[in-house]
């Protein structure tokens, strides 16, 4: 059988490959209006990073990261020997990590310096078991920005992320903003344990997944999706009860400025994000109408300790991630067709074999004026030129026939007004041009 794309895997096949560029234009259109710039980051990066960054107990770097390994240190690791911490390279499995690593890296905020804002968007790997709307390689856009706690750095980005979706069709009716706060290095441990002796005593109605969470990472069982773990955290200490002084105000003040430009948004104390790396302020868009279980569409929060923790120096970060395919599938199933990409400007067309190389001269001429060009490469027949040509949706036939050629002459047919004319080969470009203009 013929070989297939991976498992988990789509092919963006070119009409779609044409959205998902506008997609990321408009991004970087409404992005750039609070000074977001691009960069882009190894789609490789050290395991170590995503361990340190992401956390050892979340989900994503347990279980959901894929390994990139060399031949050479494959044939080592088979034959039991050790590999360097260096070549231990895994897949991205989200973006934050690496543009804070590369932040870091490069000293892109130095003391004192005015916080840094940027936006990337590529595709992102995880491991996971693949279903409707789940991936195994999916395509994110995301921003992060490096060295402001304040809270109008997490309004302005979350108000920026619900006008992206607005341009892009997804109308605030259709979607459900929840917010949450996580604390601090100062509130959060004590909230953890509380939540920690509130599952021991709970134990017994714990999924086995729990009751390893449970030891390890308690805030996780939140996410949990059993019923009787889902029961058991639905009574469990809210961690916006037990918020120290600064956070509280800190969740106060972005909930203020999102109600100050009409944001809507539900508070969800029990929302607490896949990553462990989220401090204060944690965010998740659904969607409303329905697309199944895997109804988040972005996300993103606080992490003003990741800096430290992946060996930079303290700097406070906020940062959302939005997730193309999802998006996509939404807007399909509310209907949205792909517009096809408009292609072509001319088609040359070549009554015989004869003429060909003159029809390549002049496709070439025609791409040199930045026009888009195209030519029969089958050598078919004059009318299957012209279906091809409608296919292409061509504005312009240019029709090369000996006879006309050896006059130094070439026809040029206007396909909307039908309307055809003889121009000199030397005047055909600008003739062309004429037609379009
Ligand atoms: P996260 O990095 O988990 O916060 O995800 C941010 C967004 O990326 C989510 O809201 C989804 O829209 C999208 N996303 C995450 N994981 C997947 C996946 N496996 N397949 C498709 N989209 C995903």
């Amino acid at each position: 059988m013929a070989i297939r794309c991976p498992e988990g895997c789509r092919d963006l096949l070119p009409d779609e490959a044409a959205y998902w560029e506008r997609f990321a234009s408009i991004a970087r259109d409404v992005f750039s209006k609070y000074e977001y710039v691009s960069i882009y980051t190894p789609m490789i990066e050290q395991t170590e990073l995503f361990v340190r960054g992401i956390g050892e107990a979340t989900d994503v770097v347990s279980k959901e990261m894929f390994a990139a390994i060399s031949g050479k240190n494959m044939e080592k690791l088979l034959e039991g020997e050790k590999i360097r911490s260096k070549s231990r390279l895994s897949l991205r499995p989200e973006g934050t990590a690496g543009v804070v690593r590369a932040i870091v890296q490069h000293d892109l905020v130095p003391d004192g310096a005015p916080p840094v804002k940027l936006m990337y968007a590529g595709p992102m790997f995880r491991a996971e078991r693949p279903q409707h709307g789940r991936q195994r390689q999916f395509n994110q856009i995301g921003v992060e920005c490096l060295g402001s706690a304040d809270p109008t750095v997490d309004a302005e980005a979350i108000i920026m992320l619900m006008a992206f979706y607005e341009r892009i069709g997804i109308e605030s009716s259709m979607m459900r903003l929840l917010i949450n706060s996580m604390g601090c290095g100062k509130c959060r441990p004590a909230y953890r344990e509380l939540v920690h002796d509130y599952l021991s005593q709970n134990v017994d109605s714990l999924c086995d997944a729990c009751k390893v969470r449970m030891e390890a990472n308690p805030l996780r069982a939140f996410d949990c999706k059993e019923d009787g773990c889902k029961q058991v955290m639905s009574d469990a200490p809210k961690i916006t009860d037990h918020l120290c002084e600064e956070c509280s105000q800190h969740y106060a003040k972005v909930k203020g400025l999102l109600s100050s430009q009409g944001i809507e948004f539900v508070e969800d104390p029990a929302l607490v994000r896949g990553l462990d790396y989220y401090t204060r302020t944690v965010f998740e868009v659904q969607a409303t109408q329905g697309i199944g279980a895997q109804d988040a569409i972005g996300g993103g929060g606080r992490y003003d300790d990741l800096s430290k923790e992946i060996g930079g120096r303290s700097m406070p970060g906020f940062g959302f991630a939005l997730g193309y395919d999802r998006c996509m599938l939404y807007l399909r199933e509310k209907g949205m067709e792909f517009e096809p990409a408009k292609r072509c400007d001319v088609f040359v067309a070549s009554v015989n074999d004869e003429v060909r190389d003159s029809a390549f001269e002049l496709v070439q001429m025609c791409r040199y004026s930045d026009l888009r060009a195209e030519m029969d490469h089958q050598s078919r027949s004059l009318k299957s030129q012209f279906k091809l040509a409608d296919k292409l949706d061509a504005r312009v036939v240019v029709i090369l026939g000996p006879d006309e050629l050896a006059r130094g002459e070439v026809k040029v047919r206007d396909m909307e007004s039908h309307e055809e004319s003889l121009v000199d080969k030397n005047e055909a470009v600008a003739a062309i041009l004429d037609v379009l203009r």
